[in-house]
């Protein structure tokens, strides 16, 4: 038998070891972990609504009229009105023509891909994607070509010499750098090269565009441009769950083939309300999105004048660039005893000796949270290589 207790011990070795914080309560940037009072800065509740008020009540009221369960699949007898009514909603808000509600966005990753692109077919994959698109690029037994970071000439020369059914697969903003694929020239490859593009816009639902359509409304990107858009709402949206939207005859594909779809009991409805009334907020409250800029742009100035080294990012994922893991352990451990929660990513969630503090902000951040996260930081600057 494999020596798994050794494997751990390596683990810890080499400054990889991850451990859970339990949290009571609910989540908001004051935290209570272990039994400890924190201001977190690793939430990706963006607009703050985890926790809001309104979301809560439509979640209290849809229960009697719903119950808990989602009972069964999709397909046998678990799709219900509040999930009907949820597509819509998310159909009009990022102006597709259809959605298609998933229980998580890993699952709505896994199934769009291996649905979309099998074996003799080629997917292409930024190289930062986001695990359960690696996941769902191995699953579909497509051969798979990853290119450089966002690098377009590179993914249009690798478009120029493959043949077959071509998918382009990236993340809209990447989940730990922060910054924003290009996807007008990506639009513009995919279209010459007759490949299909699917973005995971995980990250920029709800922060970014007018209306929190995310990265493509920013971008003014249409379902044309862009055919398949994947969200996730346990994010900025607050609640839970995910959705694939695009044009409806591959709506209808997926219903038909996306095995994560299919064989997976449907979300329990009352959670697909709240998610309704969450979205409802996320369009009429865009004073949360300015908010929320107004932080980032104090963060990025201030920080940058202690002398922390930022990544190109104008979204709410605002990464400390450090380098060696031990070292991210270090400073995210001195934050921590200051009571603020900024915690280590290291490999493989991102690359080797590309270990970072990954701060995230939300609209729930005050001004004064925001001060006593620079203020830590000041304090704390002697423990930051470089
Ligand atoms: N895609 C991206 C880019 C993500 O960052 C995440 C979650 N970290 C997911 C998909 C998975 O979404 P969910 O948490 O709903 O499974």
């Amino acid at each position: 038998m494999r020596d798994f207790a050794a494997e751990l011990e390596a683990r810890k070795d080499a400054g990889l070891y991850r451990r859970r914080r339990l949290v009571s309560g609910p989540q908001q940037p004051n935290l209570t972990t272990d039994g400890n009072a924190v201001l977190a800065f690793c939430s990706n509740d963006y607009l703050g609504l985890a926790n809001d008020p309104v979301v809560a009540e439509a979640l209290h009221q849809a229960l009697p009229e719903t119950g808990v369960g989602g009972g069964a699949s999709h397909l046998v007898c678990g799709h219900h009105d509040e999930h009907h009514l949820l597509e819509q909603a998310l159909a009009d808000l990022t102006k597709r023509s259809a959605a298609l509600f998933f229980s998580t966005g890993y699952m709505a990753n896994l199934g769009v891909i291996t649905a979309l692109a099998g074996r003799g077919d080629t997917i292409f994959s930024d190289r930062l994607n986001h695990a359960s698109i690696i996941d769902g690029c191995q699953l579909s037994r497509a051969k798979v070509r990853r290119y450089p970071h966002a690098d377009v000439a590179a993914l249009a020369e690798l478009l120029a010499t493959t043949s077959g059914h071509k998918l382009v697969v990236t993340d809209g903003v990447f989940s730990m750098d922060g910054d924003i694929a290009p996807l007008a020239e990506m639009a513009r490859l995919c279209r010459e090269h007759d490949a299909l593009l699917v973005v995971d816009d995980a990250h920029g639902l709800g922060v970014l565009g007018e209306q929190g359509a995310g990265t493509l409304e920013q971008l003014g990107l249409s379902e044309d441009d862009v055919p398949i858009l994947i969200g996730t709402l346990g994010k900025a949206v607050g609640t839970s769950g995910a959705f694939v939207a695009g044009p409806a005859l591959l709506m209808d594909y997926l219903v038909q083939k996306a095995r994560t779809y299919i064989y997976t009991t449907a979300m329990p409805p009352a959670m697909a309300r709240a998610t309704r009334a969450a979205l409802a907020l996320v369009r009429s409250e865009p004073q949360r999105r300015a908010h929320l800029q107004h932080l980032i742009g104090r963060f990025r100035a201030e920080a940058q004048a202690l002398g922390y080294r930022l990544m190109p990012s104008e979204t709410p994922i605002q990464p400390i660039e450090v380098g060696d893991n031990w070292a991210a352990l270090e400073l995210s451990r001195e934050l921590e005893a200051r009571g603020l929660l900024v915690t280590a990513i290291r490999p493989p969630t991102v690359p080797e000796g590309e270990a970072r503090l990954r701060v995230t902000f939300s609209a729930a951040h005050t001004d004064a949270d925001l001060d006593r996260l620079l203020a830590g930081l000041a304090d704390c600057r002697c423990f930051y290589p470089g």
